[in-house]
């Protein structure tokens, strides 16, 4: 139990910058699904907060090689040292990245810094090869790839980047591959084909030798609530990239680290990225940490034009590292990527039925433990419920009164409607499952 009274109880005025954590509860201690608040509730975490926690809370083998690691040396510049840690989380990326042809790893501290250190990589790798002129990055809208200015300027969220348009370049945007959308007649793969080509448009739009790179989210996140498409979309859009020369990377900060039941999203599909991001489950919240997982042969090009112009302080720090080793040991160990498959199919299998109670269900989403449904007046016509029902906030504040955590958004002002990720961690049981999907009952029972 944390011994610490905390400073402010709810509802009191808080100096932190964030409005919303005003009213909510004050988080006292955490155990695998489970979060307890000041006053004794227990909440489901079904959410992981944003996708991050997933091998679930005070897990005890990543707290005492912390404490291992805090007890050595908690920090040491990666330009004066090397560190075990490190070097050990580094190779075992690389292990897992070997038969995509991704080999070295860069550490950061999270996904926008992911983003950030992927599309400079992507930059200084055109540089080296004497293609100076590519420097637009393609990606999809909506999608999310972080609040930092470069990844924002990826990010398809125009009320995100609008405030700061006239502080950076915002990159171009293909549709997001919604194939349930389809006009009637059309079959699923020839509508990923179409949304394909809306890249290859784009490229001749934007003159290929200005195009540097496409960047999307394997299985959508935050923007679009767990959109995945058709195998053929994957093959298509490297065949496209490659084309025209485009480096290919996949943003894996949500649905990587095992949450897809692979531990590298990529793993679904044949074709290979060139970089991947990473971050959120790598250190599954127990440190802030993230990853640009990159082929070898781009590396090597980098370092031989000169290094690789990029870093932050906290770089590949070992107390981070530790944690995030100790984290990649629970998942292998404890078998927890194929834990997210099974239990993904089953939890997707629920919310699938779920369906048929709540007619407002639009669609399920997702693969592995990266779920995710929305919300729809119709459900085959594809009409969003009205934005003033605030179905989003409406259905997840009525699971949080039950304590549900579920994750829902709004996008592109409601023109998509509202969508929900329901991530629990990848370690989640039976018993657990049927927890979550009773309680998700309950408060979809509350909204109807
Ligand atoms: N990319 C994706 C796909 C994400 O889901 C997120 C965060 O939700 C980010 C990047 C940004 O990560 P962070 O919030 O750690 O900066």
């Amino acid at each position: 139990m944390n011994e610490f009274a905390p400073r402010h109880g709810r509802n009191q005025p808080s100096s932190m910058f964030f409005w919303p954590t005003a009213d909510r509860p004050v988080a006292v201690r955490g155990e695998g699904i489970f979060i307890w608040d000041d006053e004794g509730r227990r909440y489901v975490d079904a959410s992981c907060g944003p996708q991050t926690t997933n091998i679930g809370h005070n897990n005890r083998r990543v707290v005492e090689a912390m404490r291992a690691q805090m007890d050595d040396i908690c920090f040491a510049f990666r330009s004066h040292f090397k560190n075990g840690p490190a070097e050990t989380l580094a190779d075992r990326l690389a292990d897992l990245g070997q038969d995509k042809g991704l080999t070295r790893a860069f550490f950061c501290s999270g996904g926008s810094e992911a983003v950030e250190g992927a599309i400079k990589l992507a930059r200084q790798y055109a540089l080296a090869k004497g293609e100076g002129t590519r420097y637009k990055i393609i990606s999809r809208l909506p999608s999310y790839h972080g609040s930092t200015l470069g990844a924002l300027s990826l990010t398809g969220d125009p009320a995100m980047f609008a405030p700061f348009a006239p502080m950076m370049q915002i990159q171009p945007k293909i549709p997001a591959p919604f194939v349930v959308e389809r006009p009637e007649g059309e079959s699923e793969d020839a509508a990923a084909l179409r949304f394909a080509q809306a890249l290859e448009d784009e490229i001749i739009n934007q003159g290929p030798s200005t195009v540097l790179a496409f960047i999307m989210e394997p299985i959508g996140g935050a923007a679009t609530g767990g959109l995945i498409a058709p195998d053929v979309y994957y093959a298509r859009v490297r065949e496209i990239c490659d084309r025209h020369g485009l480096l290919l990377i996949y943003d894996e900060v949500m649905c990587g680290s095992g949450r897809s039941g692979k531990y590298l999203c990529a793993e679904h599909w044949d074709a290979n990225p060139d970089i991947i991001a990473m971050a959120k489950g790598l250190a599954a919240g127990y440190v802030p940490l993230g990853a640009v997982l990159a082929r070898g042969d781009m590396v090597e090009a980098v370092y031989d034009a000169g290094g690789y112009a990029h870093g932050h302080t906290y770089s590949a720090g070992p107390l981070a590292c530790a944690a995030g080793l100790a984290v990649m040991d629970v998942l292998m160990e404890d078998g927890l990527v194929a834990n997210a498959a099974r239990q993904g199919a089953k939890l997707k299998a629920a919310l699938e039925g779920l369906m048929d109670e709540f007619p407002f269900i639009g669609e399920v989403r997702g693969r592995g433990l990266m779920l995710g449904f929305d919300v729809m007046a119709d459900r085959k016509k594809r009409i969003p419920l009205p934005p003033e029902l605030n179905a989003g906030s409406e259905i997840a504040q009525a699971c949080y009164d039950r304590g549900l955590i579920i994750y829902s958004r709004r996008m592109l002002d409601g023109l998509r409607g509202d969508h929900f990720l329901v991530t629990p961690p990848l370690n989640v049981t039976d018993e657990e499952i049927g927890m979550i999907v009773d309680l998700l009952r309950q408060g979809l029972g509350d909204f109807a």
